[in-house]
């Protein structure tokens, strides 16, 4: 095929190293940190994303996976709005970050060479090739630099990029026994979620309304339902961001012999639990559009033509999730759990008849 540099080295990049890897490209994938990894927490990974680790021979997911519990949704004081089981859609599986991250790497063969430490700053492109930092050469770059993508600004430098959703987000890892499914608690302002990993311990989030840039704690879930207290206080290290998520309209993922891929493409607010997950699918469309027998133009045309309007929606939907969920207003919070628990019933109803 040809030769590809990948930057960064994130769920979406190493999944672009196996996806060219597969396809016959000679991939380099550089990355900025000293040593290749994920953070300490968990992350949610639907069938459709699962299908295309398969796809491109990721083996072991369902060894390192938990397949969620039927939970559902609460109130802080832990009544219940609606279970899972009443709706009854597919759930994802719940995975640890580095683990995925490790099966993923694992597959990297003699065709991939990983370098860690080495920042790209500087990406030019001609007719017949890419170059980073005026040094390394190849046929296509795929930028997965993570959603202040320092491709993607040099590419669009008038874009405004980043776009803060006014909550933050904690997450932590909890070493305790527990005999409860996990599931989502829904307050005003403030969201709590927990499930459980294959180790026995379990992963969870919170989120809070607050300026960009705050640091704090999780505190404003002290008071909410069992097992929450008790979660956050078996955590040795709480995880907080800031949650952004890219402003639309989506750029252009391809500009020339250049691709953008997850979140330096498409980040979008966790409310879906489908950031990793959409950029794991990108590297399976990439992998479907280059070895189409397409010439590279036509392939990566076709990339952003499938890709862009399908994470276009997932990004509007996250956001509308997120207002939703972060509503601070006590009418429209009532409303809204009515209407989920309704809703609840509804499709219970229907899948009985
Ligand atoms: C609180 C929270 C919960 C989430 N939960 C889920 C979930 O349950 N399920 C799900 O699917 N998604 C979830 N997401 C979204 C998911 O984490 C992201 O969409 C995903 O990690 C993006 O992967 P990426 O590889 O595109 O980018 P990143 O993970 O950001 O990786 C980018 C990489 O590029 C490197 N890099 C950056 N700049 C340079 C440079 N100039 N040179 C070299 N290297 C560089 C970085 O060091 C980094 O390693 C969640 C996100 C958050 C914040």
């Amino acid at each position: 095929m040809g030769t590809a540099i990948v930057v960064g080295a994130g769920i979406g990049g190493v999944t672009a190293g196996v996806a060219l890897q597969r396809c016959g490209w000679q991939v380099t994938v550089l990355e900025r940190a000293a040593e290749l990894g994920e953070v300490g927490a968990g992350i949610s990974v639907w069938p459709s994303a699962v299908a295309v680790l398969e796809e491109l021979g990721v083996k072991g997911v369902e060894k390192v996976s938990v397949r969620s519990k039927p939970a559902g949704m609460r109130r802080p004081d832990g009544r219940w709005v609606v279970g899972a089981a009443d709706l009854g859609f597919e759930l994802p599986v719940m995975i640890h970050r580095a683990q995925l991250h490790d099966l993923i790497t694992a597959e990297f063969g003699p065709a991939v060479t990983v370098r860690t430490g080495y920042d790209v700053h500087a990406v030019r492109q001609t007719a017949t090739d890419v170059t980073v930092n005026g040094e390394l050469r190849a046929d296509l770059l795929v930028a997965a630099d993570g959603i202040r993508s320092a491709v993607r600004t040099a590419l669009y430098p008038q874009y405004e990029g980043p776009r803060y959703s006014g909550f933050t987000a904690y997450r932590g890892i909890a070493d305790l026994e527990l005999d409860d499914g996990g599931g989502e608690t829904w307050g005003r302002g403030q969201l709590f979620g927990f499930a459980r990993l294959i180790d026995g311990r379990f992963y969870w989030y919170g989120t809070a309304n607050q300026p960009a840039g705050t640091t704090s704690e999780p505190t404003v879930f002290e008071s909410w339902h069992d097992p929450i207290p008790q979660l956050i206080k078996s955590t040795e290290k709480v995880l907080q961001n800031d949650i952004c998520d890219l402003t639309l309209p989506l750029m252009p993922f391809r500009q020339g012999r250049i691709a953008l891929l997850g979140d330096a493409a498409h980040a979008m607010t966790p409310n879906l639990g489908r950031g990793a997950c959409a950029a794991i699918e990108d590297a399976g469309a990439l992998r479907r559009h280059l070895s189409s027998g397409a010439d590279l133009t036509t392939g990566l045309t076709a990339y952003d033509a499938e890709r862009r309007p399908a994470t276009t929606k997932l990004v509007k939907r996250s956001r509308s999730l997120g207002r939703l969920a972060q509503t601070e207003n006590p009418v429209l919070c009532t409303v809204r759990d009515t209407l989920f628990a309704a809703g609840g019933k509804l499709a219970a109803l229907r899948r009985r008849s």
